[in-house]
């Protein structure tokens, strides 16, 4: 979903600003994802005509032989070259396809479109800091031996901080991976698109955007441009969630909110330890928990059973903090959540979306990262935008000493709030008419030949 919403968006974006378009999203829902996707893309059909969907087929994948839902992915599309090769065939048919914007996970259908002669732009979903770490990593790869997640050193990259060797995107971690070559496949493919659409803004990470666009990160080859056409964030959702009510009865700027992405799980001792410590800080919370993950292989990729917090959390804990705190079970409306006035400040795993999504609403952070490229992020954010507090861990986990401390400094500290408010203001004005983002939304589309303007685009997800 954190790569299907932001393009969706994007087709919106693109349909807002220019209706003479028309927009295809090229899908494929393997039947090992979650029923949301499919009613996800049901729920845009009908509130969004203008985008149309093409399914490719799903290719049956035995989930057991890959370690996650990325590794599966690439699998998934590798497999899928044929199929998108038909897809774009027989849309050709009827209509001139001006333009192919592609995944991460869908680098083989460049090769497809390349040879249909149809130009291919990259959509980056996540940051600028990260995307430069990315077309980087091919230069970090012949210049080292081991695996980073063995060196326990500083990686110098252009345009970011220095980030410790363990903390790289998880993918990059392990070279004897079969993921780790996927990225590596995606990172050498990724400057051979004819332009790189990124999901930020201009003053968001200025750095990064101008060691890429300097060429700094592909020292060897040209860098095309690149379009920072963000933030781009999913529309409001569930507005009668009761969670919403809940924070429409707290005091302006007191509680903070713990929601973990879609993914992020916990064990049940480190759920205690998080009840402990919110308990402890004193201060007013609205924690989304999830059941911890299942033993069992086949339920990897599915979303957890509804938790028994009566089980899971400290016994006497949700009687002790009624007044001043409240759980919501697996899923929160988290746009609207954090565009409550009562929230200040926002426990997050540092998914690119709840980043953005937190930059938008001005709500400052607590980073703590689980998968992907989180760790990336964390260092960034804490690091470089100044707009999250580190929560740290020993060994994987972290105490509810911890918790209470950062959550408690959170709330309490006016220079990451002000901070915060700084970059919504700029967020908002990116996005205004005029802006740096509808700037670079504009010379996107010019970039794609202003003859053809009534014919249609097609996006891969
Ligand atoms: N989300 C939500 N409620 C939840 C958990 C997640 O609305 O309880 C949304 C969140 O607003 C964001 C997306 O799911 O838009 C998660 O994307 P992100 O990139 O942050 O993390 P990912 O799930 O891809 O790791």
């Amino acid at each position: 979903m954190g790569h299907l919403i932001p393009m969706v968006e994007l087709g919106k974006l693109i349909l807002n600003h220019h209706p003479s378009f028309s927009v295809v999203l090229l899908t494929l829902i393997p039947s090992f994802n979650p029923a949301s996707t499919a009613s996800y893309v049901r729920h845009i059909s009908h509130t969004f005509p203008a985008i149309t969907f093409h399914h490719l087929p799903d290719i049956p994948l035995d989930t057991d032989l890959y370690p996650t839902m990325g590794a599966a992915m690439f699998e998934l599309f590798r497999r899928s070259a044929t199929n998108i090769e038909h897809a774009l065939q027989s849309i050709s048919l009827s209509s001139h396809i001006t333009v192919f914007i592609i995944d991460l996970f869908c680098t083989p259908a460049m090769t497809v479109a390349t040879k249909l002669n149809i130009p291919v732009y990259s959509f980056y979903t996540s940051g600028a800091c990260c995307l430069a770490q990315y077309l980087y990593f091919p230069t970090l790869h012949r210049t080292t031996t081991g695996s980073f997640k063995d060196m326990n050193t500083l990686i110098h990259s252009p345009g970011l901080p220095p980030i410790p060797s363990s903390e790289l995107p998880s993918p990059l971690l392990d070279r004897t991976s079969a993921v780790y070559s996927d990225l590596l496949v995606f990172c050498e493919q990724l400057p051979k698109s004819a332009g790189i659409i990124v999901n930020t803004f201009d003053s968001l990470e200025p750095k990064a955007i101008k060691a890429i666009t300097d060429g700094l990160c592909v020292p060897d080859q040209p860098t095309p441009p690149i379009y920072t056409i963000g933030p781009l964030i999913a529309a409001g959702g569930d507005g009668s969630h009761e969670c919403l009510n809940w924070l429409d009865l707290q005091p302006s700027q007191s509680v903070v909110y713990l929601c973990f992405g879609s993914l992020g799980l916990f064990s049940s001792h480190q759920l205690k330890e998080i009840a402990t410590g919110l308990e402890k800080s004193g201060q007013r919370f609205l924690w989304v928990v999830r059941t911890p993950p299942s033993n069992n292989k086949m339920d990897r990729f599915q979303p957890p059973p509804e938790p028994d917090l009566d089980l899971l959390l400290p016994e006497g804990f949700l009687d002790r903090t009624r007044d001043r705190g409240l759980v919501v079970k697996t899923w929160a409306p988290q746009v609207a959540v954090l565009n409550k006035d009562s929230v200040g400040g926002f426990v997050t795993h540092c998914g690119w979306n709840s980043v953005l999504e937190a930059v938008i609403a001005g709500v400052p952070m607590v980073a703590w990262p689980l998968y992907a490229e989180q760790r990336l992020n964390k260092v960034v954010l804490v690091e470089e935008m100044k707009l999250a507090l580190p929560m740290e861990s020993a060994g994987g986990k972290v105490s509810a000493a911890e918790v209470e401390k950062r959550v408690r400094q959170l709330m309490e500290d006016k220079g990451i709030r002000e901070v915060a408010m700084a970059r919504k203001e700029e967020a908002a004005m990116a996005m205004s008419d005029g802006g740096s983002s509808r700037q670079a939304l504009a010379n996107l589309v010019a970039s794609w030949c202003c003859s053809l303007s009534s014919h249609p685009f097609l996006f891969d997800f």
